[in-house]
């Protein structure tokens, strides 16, 4: 949403254009080293195992499963939406003995059943801020309730919208991806993984490309950096430079400004007559879920024609429900750099053009 419909930080396209370094220069090396340190600050968390997978949020997720889950592990999932679904069959496909914690879509999971859903699993996985239904999940008390389990955290949508605390609330993997609420462009997943969850790695991945056992030489510590794949250059220069402007705002007043206008947005869905989807007290103010008035579209125009003409007419585009709730639902992203008031004013303004011609 807002003036073009992809609109990540200034600070990161200018990056983006910065001449290109080869992938073992010293001062590339200066400069990856900068974003894993910024990236410690966006995730809250002292690991020194902290940097961008070369591949979008995804890839943080299988990263996340197939260092850690050897096959007939335990792994617990909670699953209230499209990413946890993922989630399963990424941990499936490590041969994982899953076990699914449901919620209705739009509610959130019960952190309590995560915790009795088995004596002594491996993972407990949930996904932060499930983009698919604009719900926040409970994490806080996670680890309190089995010792051994490491608990495994999708930080894709939540990292710089809403208060993360990795080492505060004891998650020992957690991943993120760059175009949601960290305003750069995609391409890349802003992994974190704590001292406690590298002593349990699997000796041999099933993937070569994301076996942190390698990748860590090449990533992180101190002095020559041993070649493991060619760093997308360009893309960490433009996470480079969308951190800087996070970190310059204070991540705080970033999560602050998120909030505000997913507040803003709600209120005036709301006076609009717009029914929210996602359950009072766990909404997301970085994607808004909302029950589209189908009886009000103008005639002659469907769901996706309505989307069609916010994007062709105002520049805005919003996403269309996934699942359960496809063709029902409307999800609104106001995230990173276009989680201005100005944008929630457009959106509401063009709302209420479309709906009442
Ligand atoms: C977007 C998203 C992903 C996947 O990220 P990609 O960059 O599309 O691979 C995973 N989890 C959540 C919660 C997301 O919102």
């Amino acid at each position: 949403m807002g003036p073009g419909p992809c609109n990540p930080y200034p600070e990161a396209i200018a990056a983006m254009g910065r001449p290109m370094l080869g992938h073992l220069d010293p001062e590339f090396i200066e400069l990856l080293d900068q974003t894993n340190d910024r990236l410690r600050q966006a995730f809250r968390t002292d690991n020194p195992l902290t940097f961008p997978v070369s591949a979008t949020g995804s890839a943080g997720m299988e990263a996340g499963f197939v260092n850690f889950v050897e096959p007939g592990d335990a792994v617990v999932v909670g699953v209230n939406g499209a990413f946890g679904e993922r989630m399963c069959d990424v941990a499936r496909r490590c041969g994982a003995d899953v076990i699914r914690v449901d919620a209705r879509w739009g509610e959130p999971v019960d952190p309590q059943a995560l915790i009795d859903a088995h004596p002594n699993p491996k993972i407990i996985a949930l996904v932060h801020a499930e983009t698919s239904t604009g719900v926040r999940n409970d994490v806080g008390c996670l680890h309190t309730g089995k010792e051994d389990a490491l608990v495994l955290l999708d930080c894709v949508t939540s990292v710089a919208g809403i208060p993360v605390e990795i080492d505060a609330w004891c998650v020992d993997i957690a991943y993120s991806g760059t175009q949601k609420c960290l305003g750069a462009p995609p391409g890349l997943a802003p992994f974190t993984a704590s001292p406690r969850a590298l002593d349990q790695l699997v000796a041999t991945p099933q993937s070569w490309y994301l076996d942190l056992n390698m990748i860590a030489s090449y990533v992180i510590g101190e002095g020559a950096r041993a070649y493991h794949h060619t760093a997308p250059i360009s893309a960490i220069f433009s996470l480079h430079g969308a951190l800087g402007a996070v970190l310059d705002e204070g991540l705080e007043s970033c999560w602050a400004r998120h909030k505000a206008c997913g507040q803003a947005l709600q209120a005036g869905l709301e006076d609009l007559g717009f029914t929210l989807f996602a359950a009072e007290g766990h909404r997301l103010p970085q994607l808004t879920s909302v029950w589209i008035p189908l009886e009000r579209l103008p005639d002659g125009m469907d769901e996706a024609g309505a989307r069609r003409a916010l994007l062709d007419r105002y520049g805005i585009e919003v996403g269309a429900g996934l699942g359960p709730v496809a063709g029902k639902v409307w999800r609104i992203g106001c995230m990173g750099h276009t989680a201005r008031p100005r944008n929630v004013s457009l959106l509401l303004g063009a709302l209420e053009e479309l709906f009442s011609a």
